[in-house]
């Protein structure tokens, strides 16, 4: 199901036509669904609830627009962060400190404290040294911190290079050799409460059988602790489940993930904790876009979009695919090559893409970009950032505002004591 459907020939983003936000707050502009995302929140829920009583920790970084994660928030999601600005986005979206998990290789001593004090759910911690860093500062603070030791399982995703994490060269987690010993030197921390172990080896992962491997070798790690007298109550299996993003893409169900994560996880004895990201967002948005000209190529027009990479990255960054659908479709087609503004190849969504037939002035969307789009904008070409909506039945609200280039620009400043430009 999408909330992104054609009525009467135009496409509508749950009861409101596209077009009338395209008028009312210009394009580019990124457009979520309030009901799908509650749908995807309800549906991984629902999914593991078999398993116990497990967190859900929506990953933040996949989208941490405020009002976002004040609608999964609701449906009973807690959050998963990785820096502390997206700490303070999870509580001012009112997300329970309790369930708020810290992920990251580099938390800064800073962003550390400002976690103890928020008391928040768990800490995962991804080296001895981020340990010792973590015990000297619960020590001052008088406090005692629930951790997780994040391992890393030495298995390859088989996703996109750059966002996979759990081979043993990555530089998240501690390798499961290193671990026994690690898990000890922590629990020997004063002003640690180590609980349990992390896992995390990527997203968009499109089969299970990786996530199945990794979750057997934590199973291993677990019970070589257990008999080493550690006492762990908690295992977080992280996030990384893909989404269909084209046509023909197939991506394990949230059932069958479910029934693995059952299997594998047997007689652990443990609460899980997940950290889904993409699976709750992706398919919950869409980056409205209007096309500026068609120009003309080698063998295939250019449709030049004012979206650009800056705009949404994966394509540049990743190669990735993103469906391409005109808001007002006549049922022509074209085959051209789809590009942004950006001076810079790169800023190509689509090369050779048999798409709707489009002019210029015509609207059209990319589809699946309510995950890792916003949130990856740049303001590259001084662009500034595109402007979210959020969409709930026939009403919208603008949930981000578009920042300008001037604003941007306004931050900057030139030392008086730089000369004028030269004349003549
Ligand atoms: C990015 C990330 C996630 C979410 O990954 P998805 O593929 O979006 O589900 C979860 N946990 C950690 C530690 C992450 O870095």
């Amino acid at each position: 199901m999408t909330a992104f459907t054609l009525r009467d020939g135009a496409m509508h983003a749950e009861d409101v036509p596209l077009a009338t936000i395209a008028q009312e707050v210009g394009t580019p502009v990124y457009v979520y669904s309030r009901r799908m995302l509650e749908e995807r929140a309800t549906a991984f829920r629902t999914a593991v609830a078999g398993l116990g009583a497990p967190l859900v920790a929506f990953a933040v970084k996949a989208n941490p627009n405020l009002a976002v994660l004040r609608v999964l928030a609701a449906q009973g999601l807690g959050a998963d962060v990785v820096s502390g600005g997206e700490l303070r986005r999870a509580l001012a979206a009112g997300v329970p400190p309790a369930s708020i998990i810290f992920s990251g290789v580099g938390k800064t001593s800073a962003e550390l404290g400002e976690a103890m004090a928020a008391g928040i759910g768990q800490l995962n911690i991804e080296s001895v040294e981020e340990a010792e860093e973590v015990s000297a500062l619960a020590q001052v603070a008088g406090t005692r911190v629930p951790c997780a030791l994040r391992v890393n399982p030495d298995v390859d995703a088989g996703t996109h290079d750059k966002i996979t994490t759990g081979r043993a060269d990555s530089k998240f987690g501690v390798l499961l050799r290193h671990a026994p010993q690690a898990y000890a030197q922590l629990a020997a921390l004063p002003g640690l409460h180590v609980r349990g172990l992390a896992v995390h080896i990527g997203s968009q992962l499109t089969g299970l059988e990786p996530l199945e491997h990794a979750f057997a070798r934590v199973g291993t790690l677990l019970a070589a602790l257990r008999d080493a007298g550690h006492t762990i109550t908690h295992v977080d299996l992280g996030g990384g489940l893909g989404v269909p993003y084209r046509p023909g893409d197939t991506v394990p169900s949230l059932a069958a993930y479910a029934a693995m994560v059952a299997r594998v996880t047997q007689g652990w004895n443990v609460q899980l904790l997940f950290e889904p990201g993409r699976i709750i967002a992706a398919e919950a948005g869409v980056l409205l876009t209007r096309v500026i000209r068609v120009k003309r190529g080698l063998a295939h027009p250019f449709l030049v979009v004012d979206a650009g990479m800056n705009d949404l990255a994966r394509p540049a960054l990743y190669g990735a695919w993103h469906a391409f659908e005109a808001v007002q479709p006549t049922g022509g087609r074209m085959r051209a090559n789809i590009v942004g503004p950006i001076c810079e190849s790169g800023d190509t969504f689509a090369t050779e893409r048999d798409t709707d037939a489009l002019r210029s002035g015509d609207l059209a969307v990319f589809r699946t970009a309510g995950a890792y789009g916003a949130t990856m904008a740049s303001s590259y070409n001084s662009r500034g950032f595109v402007p979210e909506v959020l969409v709930d039945g026939d009403r919208y609200a603008v949930v981000a505002q578009r920042i300008a280039p001037d604003t941007i620009m306004n931050a900057e400043c030139v030392p008086d004591w730089l000369p004028e430009a030269a004349r003549g």
